[in-house]
């Protein structure tokens, strides 16, 4: 099954104004589909980054990529490699993703589900089997404007303090059922915060919670919000900055802490678990290198005992679907999965109905390969949105400051 051509497509699809810790999102999310097609007619199916610098690496590397067989994931690593640089091995992002591994992951989903096409059977089945039928993720609730400035508000509303984190919490779970709830944090000051986290726990109880501020806050303050939230979190997500700094505080507070800050490469395992700065790591096969390494990186975690959940950047259907089988096929991924599904608010690059949400949770697709169909009218619609929207990457600080140009970057800012 050769490569006989790779195909680009950067699409944005509208995007609420949620706040967090580097600003508010821009009006349009940005995504690039890529679509390898073998000499036998057959295609397979990828998603990533659509930031103009990633779209650019991406590009060339399919060009790379022309000629190989779908089997032939180490070659084509090393292509990447190859190209990308092993001096670009480290963006200057806050989590220092690694791009060989960012640009990879497209393509090594896609050469799946081309496989799992030929095969007739699901993803799932070649990354071991699944060990649950169903996904299930939680209600990602954000602080948020009402709507875009200068836009008229947007459906779900404003939620600028605890009774509008709960409302949201209601539609979140009214529509999707989830089981569990993620608090995108680091927006307003710690107290405000931990009532919001009070109001969810009084508002649902029993069910899970989490608070991630983005590692906002300093080592002291994050021990103290952490005791004061005692009995009320499931798990603190990068309350602070890096491997020494979780360290000192899961030392000193009584829940486990997350991150997809602070270990985001293989490197990253060694001294974290060393200083036993972390509990649980969310897994995220975009930046992971994709499904088969993320695979690996799951039994480096079992091995050292952490408990994994999964990371969401804004995405579309395709990469719900991998990160579905992803899930499906991880025993050890036991917390629901993050997910920005709702926000999409029903726009999506497939056709209508082959993913959807039962009590919180997805089904794991059972077709072949990853079990989605691309819908070409809505890919074209959304290339032209692409085209037309102005935004070329994602940047949270530059339109906050559009807005407040007093938004400051120091942190921690608490
Ligand atoms: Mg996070």
């Amino acid at each position: 099954m050769i490569i006989r051509q790779i195909r680009i497509t950067p699409v944005a699809f509208l995007d609420p104004p949620l706040l967090n810790a580097a600003g508010v999102h821009q009006p349009w999310a940005l995504r690039a589909i890529v679509e390898i097609v073998t000499d036998e007619g057959l295609t397979g199916l990828g998603e990533t980054y659509g930031d103009l610098g990633h779209l650019g690496k991406v590009r060339e590397c399919a060009q790379a990529l022309i000629g190989l067989d779908v089997h032939a994931l180490n070659t084509m690593y090393a292509r990447v490699t190859a190209i990308v640089g092993e001096d670009a091995q480290r963006v200057p992002t806050a989590s220092q993703e690694r791009s060989i591994d960012r640009v990879f992951s497209a393509f090594e989903v896609a050469c799946l589900d081309v496989r799992g096409k030929a095969a007739g059977v699901p993803v799932s089945d070649l990354l071991g089997g699944r060990v649950r039928d169903a996904v299930p993720y939680s209600a990602y609730l954000f602080y948020k404007w009402a709507g875009h400035p200068g836009a008229e508000p947007d459906r779900f509303g404003a939620a600028l303090d605890e009774a509008g984190i709960v409302a949201q919490a209601r539609l979140l779970i009214r529509e999707y059922g989830f089981a569990s709830i993620k608090l995108k944090g680091g927006v307003f000051p710690p107290d405000e915060e931990i009532a919001a986290i009070r109001a969810l726990h009084e508002a649902f109880p029993g069910v899970p919670l989490r608070l991630d501020p983005n590692a906002t806050w300093s080592v002291e303050t994050s021990i103290r919000v952490a005791r004061e939230l005692d009995g009320a979190l499931q798990y603190l997500e990068d309350p602070t900055a890096g491997i020494t700094g979780m360290a000192e505080v899961a030392a000193a507070v009584p829940m486990p802490l997350a991150t997809n800050m602070c270990v985001v490469t293989p490197e990253h395992f060694p001294p974290a678990t060393a200083a036993r700065a972390i509990d649980v790591l969310l897994l995220d096969h975009h930046y992971w290198g994709g499904l088969t390494r993320s695979s690996h990186i799951a039994t480096m975690c079992d091995a050292f005992g952490l408990g994994m959940s999964m990371h969401s950047n804004s995405h579309l259907g395709i990469s719900l679907a991998a990160m579905t089988h992803l899930a499906a096929t991880t025993p050890n991924l036991t917390y629901a999965c993050d997910t920005h599904t709702p926000w999409q608010n029903g726009q999506d690059v497939l056709t209508p109905g082959t993913l959807r949400f039962t009590n919180g949770s997805v089904p794991v697709p059972t077709g072949p390969g990853l079990g989605v169909e691309l819908d070409r009218d809505a890919l074209a619609v959304m290339n032209e949105q692409y085209e037309k929207c102005g935004i070329v990457a994602r940047d949270d600080t530059s339109y906050m400051r559009r807005i407040n140009p007093s938004f400051p970057s120091t942190r921690p800012r608490w």
